[in-house]
């Protein structure tokens, strides 16, 4: 027995972008006192530059490393976010919303669909939506915590602020900064990474690094010759551009997402500018033609000059290997339409702490990680396959494409599921509930063709009380909420300018 204390390891983070500063941030917190943690950015490259809307997840992060809500705001000039309106991705002029929400009340046996379904054919029931509190919120424009309720929310946020934010945290924790543009990579004999070499000479030895830098993947893929499996056979849209522009109306309390005739476009309100761009694949689309339909559908001032923006949809075949972990767009990009790569980002870091290794890194753990990683990828893959395959677009060669291309199977089979019976069922830890599906493959255009025989025990006049009692409630609360802007102004009110 000995009460040495071991000797610190050096963790290496490449890039700095949000997945580089939330990796640095979470770590010194949690593993700043037995890590020497050094993050090496180049202000010359810079960061993608994107990735404003958020999901509910990113709460349990904020928790984690004790991050005031009201502080974080101000300073990201965030606002909040309910949900996703889906317009014009069933077919033209039509219009949903994906709320954070849970919508009625289940029975343990049968989602609230089957008594919505149920009351529907009997000629009593609204719109799905109208039976949930942060979709109707969302709806009205207002917004407040409502601790009682639980509402379900997120931000949108200013992504170089975010990176700024984080970093103040990370290196108030220890986590040290170096500016410099990485050159070389070296390794050790038996192939492990070694060191990153800047232009300048200087040499940054590590026993654990961190790929954070983006697409270029120097780490995971360039020096280690990880691979990339390609998903754009079911994500064809490999291009984004995207601008800002100053602010017209007060901030809607959720996320845009419009399609055109080969993607779709967002729309992402901060409290003092609009975050827009649009995604497209260049199969469908040449870039002039985005740009215009991009321009053309701004509203408010431009800000910035139009930037293009390529990519790949697919996953690493490994997120960790050797000493390597890759985090954030390194790992892999689905593409942005649930906004999920901010919580992925969190997810592997999360993951890499509890796992990270007592000295030398033990295959087990490696594997473990790839294969929960993988997991929550393809899982989050195919919901987002759903959005565009799920449509009765007929308009555009993209449109038909995405109708009628292959789908992997397990995403199959949930629709037809829902289609037959109304079922959902959560696979494991996966990230979109029920709810979720439920409401994207309604506001697609499923109409199950059943419902569970549990909701037929109530009789009409049960069913239309039943819903009327739900959606009152809904609306009481919605009425006594304040406008968004309004709470904003109270609770969180920006200094920052556009
Ligand atoms: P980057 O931001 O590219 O950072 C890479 C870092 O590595 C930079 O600091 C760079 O300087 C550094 N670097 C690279 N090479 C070198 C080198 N040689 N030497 C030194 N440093 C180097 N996610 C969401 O959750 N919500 C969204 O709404 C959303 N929208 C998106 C829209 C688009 C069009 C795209 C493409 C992505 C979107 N994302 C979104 C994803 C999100 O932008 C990223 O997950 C997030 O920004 C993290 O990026 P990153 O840190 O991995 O990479």
């Amino acid at each position: 027995m000995t009460d040495a204390i071991p000797k610190k390891q050096k963790v290496v983070i490449a890039g700095g972008g949000t997945a580089g500063w939330m990796t640095a941030a979470a770590m010194g917190k949690v593993l700043g006192a037995v890590c020497d943690i050094t993050l090496v950015e180049s202000e010359e490259i810079g960061t993608v530059g994107v990735g404003e809307a958020t999901i509910p997840t990113l709460m349990t992060y904020n928790r984690l490393i004790g991050i005031d809500e009201a502080r974080l705001m101000r300073a990201v000039s965030g606002t909040f976010k309910l949900g996703i309106a889906f317009e014009n991705w069933t077919e033209l002029g039509h219009r949903y919303i994906h709320s954070f929400g849970i919508t009625g009340k289940d029975h343990w046996t049968a989602g609230f669909q089957h008594f919505w379904k149920r009351g529907r054919d009997l000629g009593r029931a609204g719109e799905f939506g109208d039976y949930c509190l942060e979709l109707m919120a969302a709806e009205a424009g207002r917004f407040a915590h409502l601790p009682d309720l639980g509402l379900n929310y997120a931000y949108h946020l200013d992504s170089s602020a975010y990176a700024v934010f984080l970093r103040q945290l990370a290196e108030a924790s220890g986590v040290r900064r170096i500016e410099g543009r990485i050159a070389d990579v070296r390794r050790t004999d038996d192939g492990d990474l070694q060191s990153l070499t800047l232009q300048d000479g200087t040499v940054i030895p590590g026993d654990m690094f961190v790929d954070c830098t983006g697409f270029r993947a120097l780490l995971i893929g360039e020096a280690l010759g990880v691979g990339y499996q390609d998903w754009t056979h079911w994500l064809p849209c490999d291009r984004a551009i995207a601008v800002q522009t100053a602010s017209v109306r007060p901030p809607l309390p959720y996320t845009c997402s419009i399609a055109h005739g080969a993607g779709w476009r967002w729309q992402i309100p901060l409290q003092h500018r609009t975050g827009n761009g649009i995604v497209f694949s260049s199969r469908f689309m040449s870039e002039d033609e985005a740009r215009q339909i991009l321009l053309n559908a701004v509203e408010g001032e431009v800000l910035t000059e139009p930037r293009v923006i390529r990519f790949r949809t697919g996953s690493r075949t490994a997120h960790w290997h050797r000493n390597c972990v890759a985090i954030g767009l390194s790992s892999g990009f689905i593409e942005p339409l649930e906004s999920t790569s901010i919580h992925m980002i969190q997810r592997s870091v999360m993951r890499l702490m509890q796992m990270f290794p007592q000295g030398t890194v033990n295959p087990s753990d490696v594997r473990e990680f790839n294969r929960q990683t993988h997991y929550e990828m393809e899982h989050i893959r195919d919901f987002i396959i759903l959005h565009y395959h799920l449509t009765n677009r007929t308009d555009t060669p993209f449109w038909r494409h995405c109708r009628t291309m292959d789908i992997p199977e397990g995403l199959r089979h949930r629709m037809d599921l829902f289609a037959a019976t109304g079922r959902v069922f959560r696979a494991n830890d996966e990230l979109f509930a029920e709810n979720s599906w439920t409401q994207v493959m309604l506001g697609q255009g499923i109409l199950p063709r059943g419902h569970h025989p549990v909701a037929d025990a109530m009789s009409p006049d049960e069913v239309r009380r039943f819903l009327a009692h739900i959606s009152e409630n809904v609306n009481r609360t919605v009425a006594g909420l304040p406008m968004h802007q309004a709470y904003l102004d109270s609770y969180c009110k920006a200094a920052v300018t556009a």
